[in-house]
């Protein structure tokens, strides 16, 4: 009997293993929700960082090869600095974060990093120097340390701790019978949006790559949340070269230079104080908000009152 269940035991923890494997494997994908069309080439090399500097160049794309999403799209995001990308919805922004990304390669122009063309590099050289905190993070249904750990497995638990800390998300955890040991995800514990945001931004911590994308998410947050993720964006973008597809106005004030994206083009760019005073898309959009923000605070004003 004990020699036979010795095997038993051994394979229940394979399959739940491998099972938990197949999951982790599904999640990653949905985590990015993204197919994985590209293919490395042969001649595919490791990229180089050096400083970590991007350079879209004359970048043309389309998803349907009769509808063009960016044409002829040209900036830089220097060593180390921040750039904003705004717009309408719909304007192409997280296509440019797809891109850099490699889920998809442009139809014309290219994209560089330290002057090598994403094309010409593995697609896990690339993806091992970027950072990605994508507007819908999909946890896996593991405990909070796991999905904080994942951004670098050989982190011990102080570390995973300081990330959490620095992504404003310890004191959540600490509020949780079992903490770091809470089982997050489908089957465990539902984190909001903004939750899920901050145990990706403590991931991308954790794995402190050179670059950055922070696609931010669509739906609005209150203004505590939102201040407390904009502390843990200011945070993890420090020093390092980030792309924020910006969502929220706030966000992108402090950018070295703030892009703005209409029908696949740039139609303004420059830093915030020279946008505004420009009185032209960026004024309007910054006006726009302005006005729903004071009717969100006057709605909160009414409903405390009642
Ligand atoms: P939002 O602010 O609403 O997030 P966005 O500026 O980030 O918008 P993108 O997500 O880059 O816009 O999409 C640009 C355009 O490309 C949209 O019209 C969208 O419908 C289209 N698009 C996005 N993904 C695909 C896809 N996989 N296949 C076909 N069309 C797509």
């Amino acid at each position: 009997m004990m020699q036979l269940s010795i095997p038993l035991n051994f394979i229940g923890t394979l399959y739940r293993e491998i099972s938990t494997g197949l999951i982790d494997m599904e999640a990653m994908f949905n985590l990015l929700d993204e197919p994985q069309e590209v293919v490395d080439s042969p001649a595919a090399t490791e990229l180089v960082v050096s400083d970590g500097a991007i350079a879209f160049k004359d970048v043309y794309f389309s998803y349907d090869p009769d509808r063009e999403i960016l044409k002829g799209v040209t900036f830089e995001v220097p060593a180390g600095k921040t750039v904003a990308v705004v717009g309408p919805s719909g304007a192409g922004k997280s296509t440019l974060s797809r891109l850099l990304y490699r889920f998809y390669d442009v139809k014309a122009g290219s994209i560089e990093i330290d002057g090598q063309d994403i094309r010409n590099v593995t697609q896990a050289s690339l993806r091992k120097v970027i950072g990605m905190v994508p507007q819908d993070t999909v946890l896996f249904n593991d405990t909070i340390a796991y999905n904080i750990g994942y951004g670098n497995v050989a982190a011990g638990k102080a570390e995973v701790e300081d990330a959490a800390e620095r992504a404003q998300i310890a004191h959540l955890i600490s509020t949780l019978p079992k903490g770091y040991e809470t089982e997050v995800g489908e089957r465990g514990l539902k984190l909001s949006g903004g939750e899920k945001q901050r145990v990706a931004i403590a991931r991308t911590l954790l794995k402190s790559p050179p670059i950055l994308i922070l696609d931010e998410a669509t739906s609005a947050l209150d203004t505590h949340t939102e201040r407390e993720i904009q502390a843990s964006l200011d945070d993890v973008s420090k020093n390092r070269t980030t792309l924020v597809i910006a969502h929220r106005l706030s966000t992108v004030v402090g950018a070295d230079e703030i892009l703005v994206l209409k029908d696949g083009v740039v139609a303004e760019r420059g830093r915030h104080a020279e946008l505004m005073k420009l009185k032209g898309l960026y004024y309007a959009m910054w006006e726009r908000q302005r006005a729903a923000d004071a009717a969100r605070e006057n709605l909160a004003k009414v409903e405390a009152e009642v």
